[in-house]
């Protein structure tokens, strides 16, 4: 039983309906929680990755299962369509937990060490991975199914129990998941969502947790090392982005163009990987920004429970008034809109919250939508005459999370990405990488520290002990 009588609103930013209240929990509710998965972590770390490995691959099925349901609570908590749900959310957490379930075992097998001299002395090392014990995963709302299922199937395959934090944006998407693991077979304390804002998150780091997975922004992640190193608990960091986009002379434009397009307003430009800075060739500028507003203008926007709705709402005021903000000082600095610009009135989308999809040229990095993270549905676009010089002001950034270069010529394309200052470098691809479970992600600079996904990923899970 929790103690607290507080609740949080969980609302529909489309249309303004209520969803539904769930609890805040306070600092002695989280101290509970963290105590349960203490006392349910050893058994379950006692299973063989065989035994853990079912278990998710049973809550997999339960998904499989509820696919249309799970996407629908998502697209009404977020505002986004219900096929991003699905294509980028749901199902990229189905393939993370089937890769887990099956290569756990191999990436955590312990790990015999050659010892050179010391051989001749008899001496044997092995490495063996153990789990931290309990991890505490606090998440943000703009993917609140595929961020923090991640996490904790991870932390769970790793032997880990896990106390999970949802962003109080999206808490019943955060409480679906504590469900389908439990209807998987999950020990019951093992996963405790504790559902909450600030303060609880805040709670959560004082509360003894084994290691913090923060991903959120980089203020909050900042305010949570500052915390942590009082106890030394280890923090992973995955934090915001101001990734650049940069078009080279020799890409293929119409590729380009859809993929500025796609990587700057899916999920309503609310991913720490839109595509937030495009750099493109003078010598094309015209005709890829002329493809990029005319690709935009037929982009239709709203409610992402409906049908063929390609761009839904954002998913706060607060982020929205963020957009605002940044158009405007960029408006009045001498950029200029192409299209969009403004939210959408009132009487087009009753009780919702939607900017319209905006490109924007004449920017420069005096301006705040070249420097901050700006989270919502804007493409600024300023050209450049050399190569170098778009590296450069690719990499002008406090932020380092992923970076894009078109080219026809790959080798090109490979050297720049290997100049680029990013986490992730991607060449005639944007923004989806998060989805491979087997490669790392997770950025440099102020973008965050550690890794997650992928046998790197994992290894932030355990700790190595040698054995000699
Ligand atoms: P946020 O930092 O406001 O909140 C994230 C989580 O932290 C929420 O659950 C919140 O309740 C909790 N929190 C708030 N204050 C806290 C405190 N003092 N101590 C502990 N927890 C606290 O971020 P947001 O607005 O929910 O998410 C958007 C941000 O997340 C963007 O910057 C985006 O780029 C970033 N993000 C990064 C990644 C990545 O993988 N790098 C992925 C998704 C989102």
């Amino acid at each position: 039983m929790i103690s607290t009588q507080e609740s949080i609103v969980s609302i529909n930013p489309a249309t303004g309906e209520e969803l539904g209240r769930v609890p805040i929990y306070s600092a002695p509710d989280v101290s509970d929680a963290v105590h349960r998965v203490r006392v349910a972590q050893p058994a379950w770390n006692n299973l063989s990755f065989r035994e853990r490995g079912k278990v998710i691959m049973r809550a997999r099925r339960i998904i499989l299962d509820e696919i249309d349901e799970i996407a629908q609570l998502i697209s009404r908590e977020t505002g986004k369509p219900i096929p991003e749900a699905i294509s980028m959310e749901i199902t990229p957490a189905l393939d993370l937990m089937q890769y887990f379930a099956r290569q756990a075992a191999k990436f955590l097998k312990s790990q015999k060490i050659n010892l050179g001299m010391f051989k001749l002395l008899g001496r044997t090392s092995r490495i063996v991975y153990k789990p931290y014990g309990v991890i505490g995963i606090i998440s943000p709302w703009n993917f609140p199914w595929s961020v923090p299922i991640g996490g904790v199937v991870m932390a769970l395959m790793a032997g880990n129990g896990v106390v999970l934090k949802p962003s109080e944006l999206t808490p019943l998407t955060g409480l679906k998941i504590g469900d389908v693991l439990l209807r998987g077979g999950l020990p019951h304390d093992l996963v405790q969502v504790v559902t909450g804002d600030g303060s609880t998150g805040a709670a959560l780091i004082e509360a003894g947790t084994d290691k913090i997975c923060f991903t959120g922004s980089v203020e909050t992640g900042k305010r949570i090392a500052q915390t942590a190193a009082r106890t030394l608990t280890p923090v992973l960091l995955e934090l915001g982005g101001k990734d650049p986009m940069i078009v080279l002379e020799d890409s293929n434009l119409e590729a380009a163009a859809r993929g500025a397009v796609w990587g700057a307003f899916a999920n309503s430009g609310q991913a720490c990987a839109s595509v937030e800075r495009c750099y493109v060739h003078e010598s094309i500028a015209e005709f890829f920004i002329n493809r990029v507003v005319e690709l935009t203008g037929g982009l239709k926007q709203g409610n992402g429970c409906e049908d063929s709705v390609d761009i839904g709402a954002m998913s706060s005021e607060r982020q929205l008034k963020i957009v605002e903000e940044h158009v405007q000082d960029a408006v009045s600095n001498g950029a200029r809109i192409l299209i969009g610009g403004t939210r959408l009135l009132e009487s087009a989308q009753p009780g919702g919250l939607f900017f319209a999809p905006t490109v924007l040229s004449g920017v420069n990095h005096t301006m705040k939508i070249m420097r901050e993270e700006t989270f919502g549905p804007v493409l600024p676009v300023m050209t450049f005459r050399h190569e170098s010089e778009a590296i450069e002001w690719a990499n002008k950034s406090t932020f380092g999370l992923t970076a894009s270069v078109w080219t026809c010529d790959l080798k090109r394309g490979r050297r720049i990405a290997e100049k680029l200052e990013a986490g992730t470098v991607t060449v005639n691809e944007v923004l989806y990488t998060h989805a491979i479970p087997q490669t790392p992600w997770g950025g440099v600079k102020q973008s965050g520290q550690g890794r997650t996904h992928g046998r790197l990923g994992l290894l932030e899970l355990v700790l190595p002990q040698h054995v000699h």
